[in-house]
């Protein structure tokens, strides 16, 4: 895994650039060459990171944007305890956004001893926490697996405690999440869930698909030389697919390198579309389905 960059920085990354403020066009319908009457397809942003800097300033017309694409339910994934009365304050003000609360394997260090049980409280407080996450290894950025694994493994307890899925966030540690998860399956204690932002091989992709897991595709599919993200687009089952944007990072073609958001969510279904022979709406309608199946019908479609 871990092939192509999924994740370019971590917080805090730079503002985005002003030619990415609104324009006369709605953009996702200039990128998808929709005509203004079209009906955009049903879509779920199944990850994505609202209460980032990124968005300080411009928060409604992004909202706007997703909800001109056929963005009809977001799934507003957590890094660390801190963020939650954010990203409950936000859900508050949108009725279409649930959320998931966990630690993000990057962000060890704000993992304590009660870490847990705060998780636990604010999953059982608040029914739009729907999802346990983001959580996870990474080996792309940080060695110390041990100390990734001691926070991994009670939010995986806790998941299947609360019988909520995981959103797994997997960068080259395929090898390690598959031991952890293999062992938990012969102990029945392992929970449902999905890899996000996909990047690995479509020899891995059957082996977490064989775990019962969703696999989620984001702006990395549109990039012409993730050849091994697109063959696991092709031969990924159609039952078991989502999109997402991880906004604010992984901004599709073609604004890669620039701020991502939700509305752009359609591009990477209509790539996902096209390498399947498949129309966006198509996509549009089986990976919604996915992800209310997966989910449950805690996560809202407005
Ligand atoms: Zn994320």
């Amino acid at each position: 895994m871990g092939r192509i960059c999924f994740r370019p920085g971590r917080r805090p990354i730079p503002m985005p650039p002003a030619d990415l403020l609104p324009g006369t066009v709605p953009e996702t319908q200039a990128a998808s060459g929709l005509g203004t009457d079209a009906a955009p397809p049903t879509l779920i942003d199944s990850h994505c990171h609202l209460v980032f800097r990124q968005f300080d300033d411009d928060l409604e017309k992004v909202v706007d944007r997703w909800r001109q694409a056929g963005v009809r339910a977001l799934l507003h994934a957590c890094v660390e305890p801190a963020e939650i009365p954010a990203i409950r304050a936000l859900a508050d003000r949108l009725p279409e956004l649930r959320y998931s609360v966990g630690v993000h394997p990057l962000d060890t260090e704000h993992w304590f001893a009660d870490t847990q049980a705060v998780l636990r409280q604010a999953a059982q407080d608040d029914p739009r926490v729907i999802a346990i996450g983001e959580l996870g290894l990474d080996l792309f950025r940080e060695q110390n697996l041990e100390r990734q694994l001691e926070v991994l493994r009670p939010q995986l307890d806790l998941a299947v405690e609360l019988d909520l899925p995981v959103i797994i966030h997997c960068r080259d540690a395929a090898a390690p999440m598959l031991e952890e998860l293999r062992t938990r399956h012969q102990h029945g204690h392992a929970p449902r869930g999905v890899m996000h932002c996909w990047g690995g091989t479509p020899e891995e992709m059957e082996a977490f698909l064989e775990l019962g897991l969703y696999i989620s595709f984001s702006g990395t599919v549109t990039f012409p030389k993730a050849e091994a993200t697109h063959a696991c687009a092709r031969q990924v089952p159609t039952d078991r697919m989502l999109v997402e944007t991880d906004c604010p990072f992984l901004a599709p073609v073609p604004r890669r390198g620039k701020r991502n958001e939700p509305a752009y969510v359609a591009a990477v279904a209509e790539r996902v579309a096209e390498l399947r022979g498949l129309t966006v709406h198509e996509v549009g309608d089986i990976t919604t389905a996915n992800a209310l199946r997966l989910f449950g019908p805690g996560l809202h479609t407005v």
